[in-house]
């Protein structure tokens, strides 16, 4: 093994990112270095190319990017013990303390301590990436490395879904993205009786019909307390799961839940903005907050999901070589793209 890869840099302060050669991570104590075979792009690294006030403000330069990945164990640092050189794995991207309140009582997702692999610490658009053992999720053989690519995302989708019981429940996703399909697709597997999906992409809007979700609502358009009615709604949804991060779809949910309804909000805003809170108050309305994914149960469930038959691979619009990354980060950009999937070759 060289003692050089290949990685995508945020090497300046400024728009953009560069594929450099990099020296290979060296594993330390309980940790392992992961040959990346697939990478996803995620809507944060959009963030950190664009360099926007959010990664100006977060990301060290330089920094090799990404967290969206499947790969193969490759070498194990002095105590790591857990996994075979060879294991297929993804891996959790939040690396957590260990030693806070919430990390003790197994809470890692709640560790006031986190780090993010491309965030704060070097990431996995890179041939090689380095984690603590206890980040690594081994991957199945019946699910294929580009499927295992994107769990993160499936992971935030599979965490905000299950949030609240969903059986026969009437569920609305906010944002048809790839989380909010995936969302829709999690709460229609796990039994809901109504899912609807809004958002105001026609491309997003004819991806979620074409990966199978229920009700599919173009709210530019139409308006969803008629959709409602039309599909035998007369009171409101049990359950909404937001997924846009746009203020409107977040005003728009809370008007149209019942009462006593749950709300699971993962979408995040550019900016803060007002809702009713006066509708959240009456309505008595509940709010979970979600943030990555449960360390390690989501894990667990969205692979029992995937290996019972969840279908997620239609959302994958582009498969690209890593050589070609802008084209899949102007995908990104254009909205006219589900998942953008690279490849790293052998
Ligand atoms: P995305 O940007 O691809 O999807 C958001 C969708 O919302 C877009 O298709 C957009 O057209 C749609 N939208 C805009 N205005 C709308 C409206 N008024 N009504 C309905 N839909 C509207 O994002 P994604 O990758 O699918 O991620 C979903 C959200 O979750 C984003 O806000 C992202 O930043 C956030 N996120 C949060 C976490 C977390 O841990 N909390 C993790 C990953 C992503
Ligand atoms: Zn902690």
């Amino acid at each position: 093994m060289s003692n050089e890869m290949k990685a995508l840099v945020k090497a300046a302060p400024e728009q953009g990112l560069w594929l450099q050669m990099v020296p290979v991570p060296e594993p330390g104590p309980n940790e392992v270095l992961i040959k990346v075979r697939k990478s996803a792009i995620c809507g944060t690294d959009v963030h950190i190319w664009n360099w926007d006030e959010w990664s100006a403000k977060t990301v060290p330069v330089p920094m090799v990017v990404g967290h969206e990945f499947c790969g193969q164990i490759v070498d194990c640092g002095p105590g790591a013990q857990k996994y075979k050189i060879g294991t297929r794995v993804s891996a959790e991207g939040h690396v957590v303390c260990g030693t806070c309140r919430n990390c003790r009582a197994g809470r890692g997702q709640l560790c006031r301590n986190t780090e993010g692999i491309g965030v704060n610490r070097p990431g996995s658009f890179a041939e090689y990436v380095c984690l603590p053992e206890h980040n690594v999720v081994p991957i199945p053989d019946d699910i294929p490395d580009e499927i295992a690519a994107l769990f993160d995302p499936l992971g935030n989708a599979v965490h905000t879904a299950l949030s609240f019981d969903l059986v026969g429940e009437d569920v609305l996703v906010t944002g048809a993205g790839p989380i909010g399909i995936m969302g829709a697709l999690v709460a229609q597997k796990v039994g809901a009786r109504k899912v609807v999906i809004t958002d105001i992409n026609p491309y997003r809007l004819q991806l979620a019909k074409q990966m199978g979700v229920q009700y599919v609502v173009d709210v530019s358009k139409t308006s969803l307390r008629d959709v409602m009615g039309d599909i035998g709604m007369s009171e409101g949804f049990d359950v909404g799961l937001e997924m846009s991060g746009a203020a409107p779809a977040m005003r728009q949910m809370i008007e149209r839940m019942n009462n006593g309804g749950k709300l699971a909000l993962l979408g995040i805003a550019p900016t803060e903005f007002a809702v009713d809170w006066n509708t959240v108050i009456f309505n008595m309305l509940e709010i979970k907050g979600i943030y990555g994914r449960e360390m390690f149960e989501t894990w667990y469930k969205m692979i029992a999901l995937v290996q019972s038959g969840l279908d997620i691979s239609g959302l994958i619009t582009h498969r690209i070589s890593i050589e070609d990354y802008r084209d899949g980060f102007a995908a990104m950009t254009s909205g006219q793209s589900g998942k953008v999937v690279m490849d790293w070759g052998d």
